[in-house]
């Protein structure tokens, strides 16, 4: 099968190497239109549960991705100066250049045709594919150029945030909701190398209008954030790599896929970075996408359909989660008055996915404090 991508994120790479797997007769040309190593962007993270799957559908790019993995267990949530440390959370994080290179790598030893530095603007150049795959991002040309058949809702959020990286290493998922006199700022911080973290910053509209971010320059920017978190940065500096403060953009699409043309990834959806599960699900996609044309060999027409028809309804679950992570978010102001140990409770259960039960076998510790907290037994920590 002659297939084309657009895109060299996590969604499509992973695509061209199971693609690659299933076939390795299959003619795969992928375009992207960075550097090979353009350095854009700081770490992702990954559930346990992501790390497992990869390791059972690619074994060989999963061990090179698992040498370059930075693993905790904790996550941490500071209020009111409080750390609360909630256990049971094994996340794992990357560098998302390295994650790139490791499968651009495991691309070129398949004989994927990578084309880097090549920036689809027609998608004529693909029209001796039999499948084209838009796995081109938040802001996918392939979306736009047929929105009329994929019939896409962009709904921006209210929130701002910038994704900065700094060389404080935080050993757990750290994050961290700071009351200033200028409104609520939230950080989302975890370590990706033994010498890098991720640090998002966050805030609500009126905050960010309050602090005058939009007449300042990146230093002072860095700068204001650096004062807000200076505990927890511990002197280190905040780095920007093409950081600005943005929307988060809630992308749907109405249709997945219009004739041999298919979304994966973000160009598909997006999944609110809160939950962590962005990457998680471009590779997902990548999966079910591959498995669809394992059962259906080259009917690209049926593959594509039974994509969609197996892909929607886990991918929609995962949606629902995000949707109200991120409206907890936006209307953080309410919860910031708890307590810090009920606010930790509050924010454990923001997905509507757990339950006390369920929150117990996850985190029988934490929830073994809160219930002492909430009984009167255990205090709930102080404000600082
Ligand atoms: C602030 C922030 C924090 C995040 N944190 C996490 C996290 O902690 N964990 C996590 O799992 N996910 C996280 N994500 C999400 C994650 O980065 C994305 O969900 C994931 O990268 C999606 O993969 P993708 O391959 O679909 O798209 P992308 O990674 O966006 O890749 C798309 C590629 O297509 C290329 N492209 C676009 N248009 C064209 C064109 N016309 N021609 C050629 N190439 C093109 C782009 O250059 C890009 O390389 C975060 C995202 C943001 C914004």
């Amino acid at each position: 099968m002659k297939i084309g991508i657009v895109g060299g994120g996590p969604a499509g790479l992973y695509f061209a190497l199971l693609m690659k797997n299933l076939s390795p007769a299959h003619e795969i040309k992928l375009l992207e239109q960075n550097p090979a190593d353009a350095t854009y962007g700081w770490g992702v993270v990954f559930s346990d549960r992501a790390v497992s799957f990869l390791e059972q559908i690619d074994p060989d790019s999963y061990l090179d991705i698992k040498s370059s993995l930075e693993s905790w267990n904790e996550l941490v949530i500071v209020h009111k100066g409080q750390p609360v440390p909630i256990d049971g959370s094994v996340f794992s994080g990357i560098s998302r250049i390295r994650l790139l290179r490791i499968l651009q790598e495991h691309g070129h030893r398949r004989g994927v045709d990578l084309q880097f530095e090549t920036r689809l603007e027609d998608l004529d150049v693909f029209a001796d594919r039999d499948l084209i795959v838009g796995a081109d991002g938040v802001n996918s040309f392939v979306r736009q150029k047929y929105s009329d058949f994929f019939r896409p809702s962009l709904d921006i959020g209210s929130n701002k945030y910038i994704w900065y990286g700094t060389q404080q290493v935080f050993d757990s998922l750290s994050l961290v909701f700071r009351e200033t006199q200028d409104g609520v700022f939230i950080a989302h911080a975890y370590r990706y190398s033994p010498a890098m973290s991720t640090f998002i910053v966050e805030c609500d509209a009126a905050t960010w209008e309050k602090a005058r971010f939009a007449s300042m320059s990146d230093a002072e920017s860095r700068a204001y954030c650096e004062n807000v978190f200076h505990k927890e940065l511990d002197g280190h500096p905040l780095l920007s790599n093409k950081s600005s403060w943005i929307h988060f953009t809630v992308v749907r699409n109405r249709r997945w896929y219009h004739d041999n043309i298919v979304l994966i990834g973000d160009a598909l959806r997006t999944v609110h970075f809160s939950i962590g599960s962005g990457t998680r699900t471009a590779f997902e996609d990548a999966i079910a996408l591959s498995a669809a044309f394992e059962r259906h060999g080259e009917d690209v027409g049926a593959a594509l359909e039974t994509f969609e028809k197996i892909r929607k309804p886990p991918a929609d679950q995962l949606l629902r989660v995000a949707q109200k992570s991120l409206v907890w978010y936006e209307n953080i102001r309410k919860p910031m008055r708890l307590d810090p140990m009920a606010f930790a409770y509050d924010y454990m259960m923001r997905g509507g996915k757990l339950n006390r039960e369920n929150l117990k076998h996850k985190a029988p510790k934490f929830v073994a404090a809160y219930e002492a907290y909430q009984s009167g037994k255990g205090s709930s920590p102080s404000a600082h």
